[in-house]
């Protein structure tokens, strides 16, 4: 085990590196995380593990609605041309809560 000082430093100059904090990894540079891709699938994992119950109930309903060619999170028709199953207005949160404030305010 680690000393917490000793760890706050590591993940502190691996940030300044632009590295990975946790694992140390490389984080690719157009990427708005601060961990690399196989630290946060491994939260996705984890945060998926956790709501098992809740998240096969919302995924059962989001089948169903990408089926009936409904947007999956608010229900709303998605026209079958369209290029995502997805609504504009689930796109556009969905876009915001992914990419940092900072990237979403360069957009503009
Ligand atoms: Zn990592
Ligand atoms: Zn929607």
């Amino acid at each position: 085990m680690e000393e917490p000082a000793v760890r706050k430093k590591k993940y502190h100059k691996r940030l300044k590196n632009g590295l990975c904090p946790r694992c140390g990894g490389k984080v690719k540079k157009s990427s708005p995380y601060k961990t690399c891709e196989a630290c946060r699938e491994f939260y996705r994992e984890y945060q998926r593990e956790n709501t098992d119950t809740v998240n096969d109930l919302r995924r059962e309903r989001y089948e169903l609605r990408k089926k009936k060619g409904l947007c999956p999170r608010c229900g709303v028709p998605v026209g079958k041309k369209a290029k995502n199953f997805i609504c504009s207005k689930c796109l556009k949160k969905q876009y915001k809560n992914e990419s940092g404030a900072k990237k979403a305010k360069k957009r503009k």
